[in-house]
């Protein structure tokens, strides 16, 4: 007789949903999605994410497994090959955005390694305050270093580090600014916080 294995023991039956259930890694998933999906978050800075959590842009690393003799080199460097770790944020162009964004606000815990950043941004059990600025930078770096990589690809040249840092910071503080006006709990002062972290 042919038996099923499940969750809760053998079974004379097959189901669909135990199976899907069983192959699911799901809480790995259920971990990083809080990272993407939050209150408040841009969606299109979201499905950036979203997509890079799961390793599926078409970063130069991806693309030579069916392109061979593609040039890997990240075009912001000019100096590594490409990948999701590479850009985000190992790449010394992007290094620079994202420390001078968070630094200020992790000290001694501030990393560049995409492992360590994708557990911070998906635990919670911070400050509330730190949490919501941490996970918004993330996703206004990692889409903002995602576009200017296609734009340089496209041909257009690279932008001082220095413009892509305002811009980014730019993107923050009217985020900040709108969660402020909403008057949410222990929320009140989230922009002077930004601005204080940016500033030490
Ligand atoms: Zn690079």
């Amino acid at each position: 007789m042919c038996l099923w294995r499940g969750k809760s023991g053998y079974k004379p039956k097959f189901t669909t949903k135990e199976t899907w259930l069983n192959l699911r890694p799901t809480s790995m998933q259920q971990v990083w999605t809080r990272g993407v999906w939050f209150p408040m978050a841009t969606p299109r800075f979201a499905f950036i994410v979203w997509l890079a959590m799961q390793n599926r842009l078409s970063t130069m690393d991806r693309i030579s497994v069916w392109d061979r003799g593609v040039d890997t080199t990240c075009v912001l460097c000019k100096l590594e090959a490409e990948s999701r770790d590479h850009l985000f944020f190992k790449c010394v162009y992007s290094a620079q955005l994202w420390k001078s964004l968070v630094k200020g606000m992790l000290g001694n815990t501030y990393s560049e390694d995409w492992g360590l950043i994708v557990q911070k941004v998906s635990n919670g059990g911070c400050d509330k305050k730190l949490l919501f600025c941490l996970r918004y930078a993330f996703h206004a770096a990692v889409y903002g270093i995602w576009r200017e990589r296609n734009k340089v690809r496209h041909g257009e040249s690279v932008l001082p580090v220095e413009t892509i840092i305002k811009l980014t910071d730019k993107k923050v503080r009217n985020k900040l600014s709108l969660v402020k006006m909403k008057r949410k709990k222990g929320m009140e002062d989230i922009l002077s916080y930004w601005f204080q972290t940016r500033s030490s």
